[in-house]
């Protein structure tokens, strides 16, 4: 399926739900949802009953779309954390959580996940001192993840600096705004994926 290109304001108004995905904009008074809190269309004011298939859709949209996946990475993904031990639901948001363009997000290198998915594309980020363009790459302990040299003096990543100074750093990392570098502490666990979602529905969509 294709890459959704229409307004993304318009998804989290859809999902009823702030995703953060345009970067600083997101945390001024210009947020879509902020103004218009309810789903976009002309039934979007009406009371809307979601049956138990829709429910389980619609949380699978919203981490799917929060992550920036398509759907065929998103249910690969999925497979992957059903054949590991633990819990599936868990699994899966550990397995989001670790993607390293999600880790350069974190990090605040970038304003937004899709910023960061393109940073990584283009080669930008280096993971142990090594080029790895690849933003489903799945980081490990210890690792060290850092902005190029030749790219520290690209504008948008100073912006992004400033902007995610006033985010809040996840524990399991640490991070050296000054040389650009951040170091994987430890693996997320569920504890560290703080935005409202119920993983379990996803699991019981892709389970039926
Ligand atoms: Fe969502 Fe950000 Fe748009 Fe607000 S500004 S609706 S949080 S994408």
């Amino acid at each position: 399926m294709a890459r959704y290109s229409g307004s993304v304001c318009r998804i989290c108004r859809r999902e009823n739900q702030k995703l953060f995905l345009k970067g600083d904009r997101c945390l001024t008074e210009k947020c879509a949802f902020e103004r218009r809190a309810y789903p976009p269309g002309v039934h979007g004011h009406g009371r809307i009953k979601f049956s138990e298939y829709a429910l389980q859709l619609r949380e699978k949209q919203k981490l799917k779309r929060t992550y920036g996946l398509q759907e065929k990475q998103f249910h690969a993904l999925f497979v992957e954390a059903e054949r590991c031990k633990g819990v599936t639901g868990s699994n899966l948001l550990r397995f989001l959580e670790a993607r390293l363009d999600n880790v350069v997000y974190r990090l605040g290198f970038a304003a937004s996940r899709a910023q960061a998915r393109i940073m990584v594309a283009h080669g930008h980020v280096q993971v142990n001192g090594k080029r790895v363009d690849t933003p489903s790459y799945q980081v490990r302990k210890d690792q060290e993840i850092s902005v190029r040299e030749k790219s520290q003096k690209q504008v948008q990543f100073a912006s992004a600096i400033e902007g995610a100074k006033n985010r809040e750093q996840p524990g399991w990392l640490a991070v050296d705004f000054s040389n650009f570098k951040g170091t994987v502490k430890d693996l997320p666990t569920r504890e560290d994926v703080t935005m409202p979602i119920e993983e379990r529905l996803v699991v019981e969509l892709y389970s039926k």
